[in-house]
C-alpha cells in the first residue's frame, strides 16, 4: 500500500518512520527546499514522546542535541535581581520524562531515522486531491501526478491538506487571544543554560540560547483586545506591531527589539487552537498540528504530534490499511490528550501571561517561593500544584504495536 505524508518536520517523519516499518511504501512531499538543519525554536517531548523516540532508536541522538536550559530566570519590575527557578522543577511537576530541543535539530534526527526506508521529496507541494478508484489522485505542484491508497497531511498548523479537504481555516481556528513572536538575534548575554523572561500583565518578553546554537532568541507573548491587522507575509508591519505593544518596557526589551528590527529570521502569529470534530475524511486524514494544534508553545503540541503519528501508524496497520476501521481509531485514541492539551493551552497561557496584577504576583511569588525551598521539597510542592491540571502526558498509555513491525 502506497502512503503519500505532507510534511518533514515532527509528525511527519515520525509517520513516514513507523509506517515503513509496518510494511508501507511511504512517500514524504516537502514544500522546504531540503531537510531543516539547527535552528528553529526549542519545542519539548515529554515522555510518551520520549518513550516513542527511543523504540525509534534516536534517544541518544536527541538527547545529544539537549538544548540545555537549566534555570530560569525571571525579572521583576523595578525589583534588583533575578528570580531563578531551576526548569527541571517546572519540567519534573509536567512529567516524569522532558527533554528540550531545538525544533530544526529534532526534525533533522526524525528524517535521519526514516529515510532510508521512505521516499522524499523536498520542494514541491500536493496541488490537488481526488479520490477515485480506490485510492487518491495526487496532483502536485511541480512533479507528475500520482496515486497513493492513503494521504496524510503533516503539514503544520496552516496545513495545506486541511484547506484542500476541509476548508478554510476560519471554521477551525480558535484564537486564544494572544500572539507569539520570536526572533533569531546575536546572543549579546552570552546566555548559557538560562532563559530570562520579564512577565507583566498581558505580556512577556524573554531571552534564551540553546547548547547547540550559536545565536539566541527573543521571545514575546502578548495579549491584545482584538485581533491584529496584519499580512502573515508582511514581517515589517508585524515588527511594527510588535514595537507598539512593546515600546514602553524597560529591562532588555528595548535592546531585544532592536536586535528584531534587523534580524531576517523572525516568526509572528497568532495563538490558535483548531477544534475539529473529525480530521478524517475519506482516505485523507491529518496528523500533528495540522489536526489539532493545541497552541503553539502553550500545549505541549509536539509531543502531541509525536505521539498522534505513531498512533496513526499503528492503527493503520492494525486495521492492514484500511482506512475506514484505522482513522476513527487513531481518532478514538488521541481525542482525551487532544482534549487535555487544550485545556492545558488555556492554563499556561493564562499562567505565563497573567491577565492581572494579582495573577501576576502570583506566578512571581510562585517561583519565588519555589526556588528557595530545598530541591526535593521544591520538586514535591510543583508537583502537588501540577498534579492538578499540568499532568497530561504522563497519563496517556502509548500502546505497543511491536508486533505488526515487518522491517
Ligand atoms: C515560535 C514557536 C514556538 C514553539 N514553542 C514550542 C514549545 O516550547 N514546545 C512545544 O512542544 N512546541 C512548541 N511549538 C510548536 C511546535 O513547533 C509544533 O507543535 C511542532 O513542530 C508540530 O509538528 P508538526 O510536524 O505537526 O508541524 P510543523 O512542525 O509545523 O511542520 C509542518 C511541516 O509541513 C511543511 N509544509 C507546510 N506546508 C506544506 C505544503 N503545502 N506542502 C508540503 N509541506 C508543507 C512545513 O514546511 C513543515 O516542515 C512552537 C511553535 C512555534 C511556531
Amino acid at each position: 500500500m502506497r502512503v503519500l505524508i505532507s510534511g518533514a518536520s515532527v509528525a511527519g517523519p515520525t509517520l513516514a518512520y513507523w509506517l515503513a516499518r509496518y510494511g508501507f511504501d511511504v512517500t514524504v512531499v516537502e514544500r522546504s527546499p531540503a531537510p531543516r538543519k539547527s535552528g528553529g525554536h526549542a519545542v519539548d517531548l515529554f515522555k510518551p514522546a520520549m518513550d516513542i523516540v527511543e523504540a525509534m532508536g534516536v534517544l541518544e541522538a536527541i538527547e545529544a542535541h539537549d538544548a540545555g536550559t537549566d534555570v530560569i530566570s525571571i525579572h521583576r519590575e523595578g525589583k534588583p535581581g533575578l528570580v531563578d527557578l531551576p526548569q527541571a522543577l517546572i519540567t519534573s511537576a509536567v512529567s516524569q520524562r522532558h527533554i528540550e530541543i531545538m525544533r530544526d535539530d529534532l526534525s533533522e534526527i526524525l528524517y535521519a531515522a526514516s529515510s532510508p526506508t521512505a521516499e522524499y521529496i523536498f520542494g514541491d507541494s500536493i496541488a490537488a486531491l481526488t479520490e477515485a478508484d480506490a485510492g487518491v489522485r495526487v496532483a502536485f505542484e511541480a512533479g507528475p501526478e500520482r496515486r497513493f491508497d492513503l494521504v496524510i497531511g503533516a503539514d503544520g498548523l496552516h496545513s495545506h491538506v486541511r484547506n484542500l479537504v476541509f476548508g478554510p481555516e476560519s471554521g477551525y481556528s480558535h484564537w486564544l487571544g494572544e500572539y507569539l513572536a520570536v526572533a533569531s538575534i546575536p546572543n549579546y548575554l552570552d546566555l548559557k543554560g538560562r532563559s530570562l523572561m520579564f512577565p507583566q500583565v498581558n505580556r512577556l518578553a524573554g531571552m534564551y540560547s540553546a547548547t547547540q546554537v550559536p545565536d539566541a532568541r527573543a521571545f514575546f507573548l502578548f495579549r491584545t483586545r482584538e485581533p491584529l491587522e496584519y499580512h502573515h507575509r508582511d514581517v515589517d508591519r508585524q515588527k511594527a506591531l510588535l514595537r507598539e505593544v512593546y515600546e514602553d518596557v524597560g529591562w532588555e526589551v528595548p535592546r531585544l527589539l532592536a536586535e528584531v528590527s534587523t534580524t531576517d529570521a523572525f516568526y509572528m502569529d497568532s495563538i490558535t487552537q483548531l477544534r475539529m470534530e473529525t480530521w478524517s475524511k475519506g482516505r485523507i486524514t491529518l496528523v500533528g498540528d495540522a489536526g489539532y494544534c493545541p497552541g503553539p508553545a502553550v500545549g505541549g503540541s509536539t509531543s502531541l504530534a509525536v505521539v498522534g503519528a505513531y498512533v496513526l501508524a499503528g492503527e493503520i496497520a492494525s486495521a492492514a490499511g484500511d482506512h475506514t476501521r484505522a482513522y476513527p481509531a487513531c481518532e478514538a485514541a488521541m481525542r482525551d490528550y487532544v482534549h487535555r492539551s487544550r485545556q492545558l493551552a488555556l492554563t499556561a497561557s493564562d499562567t505565563l501571561v497573567p491577565k492581572t496584577r494579582l495573577g501576576l504576583g502570583a506566578l512571581i511569588h510562585g517561583a519565588r517561593i519555589l526556588g528557595h525551598l530545598p530541591p526535593p521539597f521544591a520538586r514535591t510542592a510543583s508537583r502537588l500544584v501540577a498534579a492538578r491540571r499540568l499532568n497530561i502526558h504522563d497519563v496517556f498509555t502509548v500502546r505497543d504495536y511491536q508486533g505488526l513491525i515487518r522491517r
